[in-house]
């Protein structure tokens, strides 16, 4: 099996495991008691936050554990909205994750503004789009770092700074991008950045929402007093020092892992070209090391998706919401990408685990399905 599906998980790093062990089986203990057995738990989570924020350029104090990315999306458009008598507005862009544009819907429901800007054709949320939309009645801008379907990289520090320039906080949903690209959270100048576990390597159902001192963040989860009192629950040790491990493990090998990727990224184009089977990248200039979205024009991306399975490797399709609705994806829509190409469209997304022997075979696999399909 070829698995060419990074951006919707990665595969846990093996030390990240080993060091997860330990919480799961003889090291138990609630990391809230007061008894020496707690000790070492309350450690590790301790070091854990420590290991996070170092490796984001935080303060330890401003990293709260989550469960994913999903969650630390819902915390701070709901969790902002709701501690807003005023009602001001929400802006993001029409082609966030749902995690963030469901919560949009979500407090809009309730009677809160939100503004949706359109990316340019490149796959672009301009900073003048912004500073065309924004008035001193907006309370939050949530723009994500890199899209997950197109891959395409946000000018996050200059929209930052159009936001701040207009007395408004800046959110941005870095959950593709943490632990592939370097991050750092006062470069960039972001008040609230969410990130999750499983798409650097670590496990599923653990992230972190980053928030910077003296920003204020409503309590999300009403409980006990963990997290600061900001989010209720037994912490998972075991999680939180995987998600730790891998992330510093992804970091230090940052370079190595992005040029790695970017020569197999290189390499698929090329020989896909070689092949002569037409096809157009979706994302502009810049875009996640070896997040690929190709459009076939004519074709369907389900069925080169299936064909693809039959033939050992998982992609991904970028024109399906889901696979009953076989309508355009939004982030296809956003972009305005023209239906022929939108409905021939796969990602393919290639991690630090593949080879170039995996392109070889993506792209023979590719030609062949392309080749074949009828119009
Ligand atoms: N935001 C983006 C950009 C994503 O790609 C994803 C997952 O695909 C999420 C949020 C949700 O993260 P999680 O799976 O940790 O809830």
């Amino acid at each position: 099996m070829i698995y060419a599906d990074n951006a919707a998980t990665t595969k846990l790093d093996k030390e990240a495991f080993e060091a997860m062990k330990p919480w799961l089986l003889d090291e138990f203990g609630n990391a809230s008691q007061p008894y020496s057995f707690a000790r070492n738990p309350k450690k590790a989570l301790a070091e854990s936050r420590e290991i996070i924020a170092s490796c984001i350029g935080a303060k330890p104090e401003e990293v709260f554990f989550t469960a994913g990315g999903t969650e630390s999306d819902n915390w701070v458009i709901k969790g902002s909205a709701f501690s807003d008598s005023d009602h001001l507005a929400t802006i993001t862009s029409s082609f966030e994750h749902h995690a963030v544009l469901h919560s949009c819907e979500a407090i809009e429901r309730l009677g809160y503004p939100v503004v949706y800007l359109a990316p340019g054709y490149n796959g672009i949320v301009s900073p003048e789009t912004l500073e065309g939309c924004i008035t001193p009645n907006t309370r939050l801008v949530s723009i994500m770092y890199a899209n997950n379907e197109i891959g395409s990289i946000q000018p996050i520090k200059e929209l930052c700074a159009v936001a701040h320039r207009n007395g408004a906080l800046f959110h941005t949903d870095a959950v593709q991008a943490v632990g592939h690209v370097c991050i750092d959270v006062d470069d960039l100048g972001v008040d609230f950045l969410s990130a999750s576990g499983h798409k650097f390597n670590g496990p599923k159902g653990i992230g972190f929402l980053y928030c910077r001192t003296g920003v204020e963040l409503q309590p999300y989860m009403d409980g006990g007093a963990q997290e600061k009192r900001h989010r209720a629950g037994t912490e998972n040790i075991a999680a939180i020092v995987g998600m730790a491990v891998a992330l510093k493990r992804n970091c230090d090998s940052i370079e190595e892992n992005k040029s790695h990727i970017l020569s197999l990224e290189k390499q698929l184009l090329g020989a896909l070209s070689a092949t002569g089977v037409p096809f157009k990248r979706n994302g502009g200039e810049e875009t996640l090391p070896g997040l690929i979205s190709l459009s076939f024009s004519g074709y369907s991306g389900e069925a080169i998706l299936h064909r693809l399975d039959l033939a050992g490797i998982c992609i991904s399709t970028g024109s399906a919401c889901d696979s009953v609705n076989t309508e355009i994806s939004h982030v296809l829509r956003a972009i305005r990408l023209d239906s022929g190409y939108a409905k021939g469209t796969v990602r393919i997304s290639l991690g630090k685990n593949n080879t170039a022997e995996d392109v070889e075979r993506i792209v023979a696999a590719l030609a062949r399905v392309v080749g074949k399909q009828s119009h």
